[in-house]
């Protein structure tokens, strides 16, 4: 209970830093770290901007290439699991191409992230409550690129284009998006099979197309308190968010620019949402992106959020990190 009145006084926001470990190619190009994390237990950070500069970062927790799925689902799943609670939760990975948000939230077959993990414990959790409360569980896997809504769990592709709706009760859902129900964790690794897979189609390069676009998992759930009858409806959002590296202007034309613009457009309106939460503004900018009104139940309110700010310890990489860094920063 006293546990529970110091994380409420902290408001709803969380920021978790997570760096990788430096690859075998950047380990035999030579490549130093620039992160120091002598004091990462307390969630201070430092980050070597020069020969003897290095500038300070706090965040709520912040984890070393040492630390692993475990250490990181250990102290997410409290978060996770209040939407079992009732609560609208939002966790997402921000950070540049390369630097493991896809590790962190889809993981590997061996070394399963966020996504898997949530849901097996919110199947552990459902079974210990089967006396007081049944629950139902359905998952949706959207894409958003170039501003545009893709159902990855559609079986047969629609014309029509899929929008954002807001339920009298104040809900915001997508009219005609797949939600399937799912009553074990089998289930969701198939779900979220389908998911990727379809993902993979038309394009003709799976990393470079999924750098570019938002995929956003949405588990909804549904619980009837059996002692009172009440039954209430909470969803919870797992984000795994494009590449926030910018690209050098010469670089890009075309499709790859307007891609550019759409992912700086839509990580901004973001970082204003949550800024806008941060600091209690009066008006949340939810509207300016698909991303930010597609997760509009989930961030503000009395909804949980969870950013992961992904970095890496490559010196080559310095300039996104210290932009990762100061993004993350300005939410907190
Ligand atoms: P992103 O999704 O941000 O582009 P990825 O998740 O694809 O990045 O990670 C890039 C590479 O680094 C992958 O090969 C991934 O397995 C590896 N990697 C990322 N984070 C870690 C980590 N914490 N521990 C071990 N390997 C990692
Ligand atoms: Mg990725």
């Amino acid at each position: 209970k006293l546990h529970n009145q110091i994380e409420e006084a902290k408001g709803n926001i969380r920021v978790f830093c997570r760096c990788r470990p430096l690859s075998k190619g950047e380990a035999s190009a030579g490549y130093a770290t620039v992160v120091d994390f002598t004091a990462a237990k307390d969630g201070d950070m430092g980050i070597l901007t020069g020969s003897s500069m290095k500038k300070n970062f706090k965040f709520d927790r912040v984890y070393t290439p040492k630390d692993d799925q475990v250490d990181v689902f250990a102290d997410a799943s409290p978060m996770v699991t209040s939407v079992l609670d009732g609560y609208n939760v939002c966790i997402f990975a921000y950070g540049q191409t390369g630097t493991g948000k896809t590790f962190t939230m889809e993981g590997t077959e061996q070394n399963r992230g966020v996504n898997y993990r949530t849901l097996e414990q919110l199947f552990e959790i459902v079974d210990e409550r089967k006396e007081t409360y049944t629950y139902s569980i359905f998952v949706s896997v959207l894409e958003v690129y170039n501003e545009q809504i893709r159902d990855l769990l559609a079986t047969a592709p629609t014309s029509k284009k899929l929008e954002i709706r807001q339920a009298s009760e104040g809900f915001h859902h997508v009219p005609g998006i797949v939600e399937a129900k799912v009553e074990n964790i089998k289930e969701v690794w198939n779900v979220l099979q389908a998911g990727n897979s379809a993902r993979a189609v038309g394009s003709n390069n799976v990393n470079e197309h999924s750098s570019r676009s938002h995929c956003m998992l949405c588990i909804l759930v549904r619980a009837k308190n059996l002692i009172s009858g009440e039954c209430t409806k909470s969803k919870l959002w797992l984000v795994d968010l494009a590449g926030s590296e910018r690209l050098a202007k010469t670089e890009v034309q075309g499709e790859r620019l307007k891609e550019a613009q759409n992912i700086n457009r839509s990580l901004s309106a973001l970082g204003d949402v949550i800024s806008a939460l941060a600091t209690k503004s009066i008006h949340i900018p939810y509207r300016n992106s698909k991303l930010t009104h597609l997760l509009q139940d989930s961030l503000g309110g009395d909804s949980k959020t969870l950013m992961f700010v992904q970095i890496s310890p490559s010196e080559q990489d310095l300039g996104e990190t210290l932009s990762s860094l100061n993004f993350a920063s300005r939410v907190r």
